[in-house]
């Protein structure tokens, strides 16, 4: 278990490349560990401590924008299944839970060496889609439509930006939209949900990769039919552009046009 998650999160920050670290005298995303009780949940966040993945994430963020006060990563037990950004507190919340909760999902439906892959792929591009609320609540980005939908959006355009490994994260993080849409009837689906239903989400996560790379996901062609494949091609320039101008009067130095995202 431990060794597993060792060479993952190396592999995942190899794979990452582009954080480094930062230095800066402005606001900064710090991550803190309140301290784990469970000894599975102390046992991953010694190798976290050790090997210090949203450190390095953090790093990244604040070596890439100016923001105006610290922003606090809380990894930690919360007693809920779940990860979030409260703009109040400036903080975002990682629960082991989640983690948890991932693993036995994955396990249901894959071997194991494969489901810890996509449960840590996919916690990581949680942890993105965090930073996307983030990045809206502390820099006062203005959205029109979802949030949610937007910054999942955000989270695809930067694991696509950033390559390699990085885009098993938005991967691994559909195929959990997909399999707990596939369990739905739909008298269970919440309608009200500020979230899109979970097979919204999961199309919406394949729509953006096909769009960004039609020849690496072609396995999309056989789920979606080509008015709307040709839609995701038109779309991932726009929303990519979209973000970068949102953006960018917060970037502490502006890259071409399409090379902002690469965080
Ligand atoms: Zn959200």
């Amino acid at each position: 278990m431990l060794k597993f998650y060792k060479a993952t999160l190396v592999a995942m920050l190899l794979g990452a490349g582009l954080w480094s670290s930062a230095s800066a005298d402005d606001g900064q995303i710090r991550v803190v560990y309140p301290g784990a009780k469970k000894p599975e949940h102390q046992a991953v966040e010694k190798i976290l401590k050790e090997l210090r993945p949203f450190e390095a994430m953090a790093d990244s963020y604040n070596r890439k924008f100016f923001f105006p006060r610290d922003v606090i990563i809380v990894v930690a037990e919360t007693g809920q299944v779940n990860c979030w950004y409260i703009e109040q507190e400036h903080r975002i919340y990682i629960s082991y839970e989640l983690l948890d909760f991932l693993l036995e999902l994955f396990r249901k439906v894959e071997p194991e060496k494969e489901a810890r892959a996509d449960a840590l792929n996919t916690l990581f591009f949680v942890v993105l889609h965090e930073m996307g609320h983030a990045l809206v609540g502390e820099l006062d980005i203005p959205t029109t439509g979802r949030e949610e939908d937007a910054v999942d959006d955000f989270a695809c355009l930067t694991v696509h930006q950033v390559g390699g490994a990085a885009r098993d994260q938005a991967l691994a993080a559909a195929k959990w939209f997909g399999i707990m849409g596939s369990r739905k009837n739909n008298a269970d689906l919440p309608f009200w949900d500020e979230h899109s239903l979970d097979m919204q989400r999961f199309y919406g996560i394949i729509g953006l990769m096909y769009g960004a790379n039609p020849n690496r996901y072609m396995f999309a062609e056989k789920l979606v039919p080509k008015r709307q494949l040709e839609r995701y091609v038109h779309d991932y320039p726009k929303k990519l552009d979209s973000w970068e101008r949102l953006l960018a009067p917060h970037f502490r130095k502006k890259l071409p046009r399409g090379q902002n995202l690469k965080i």
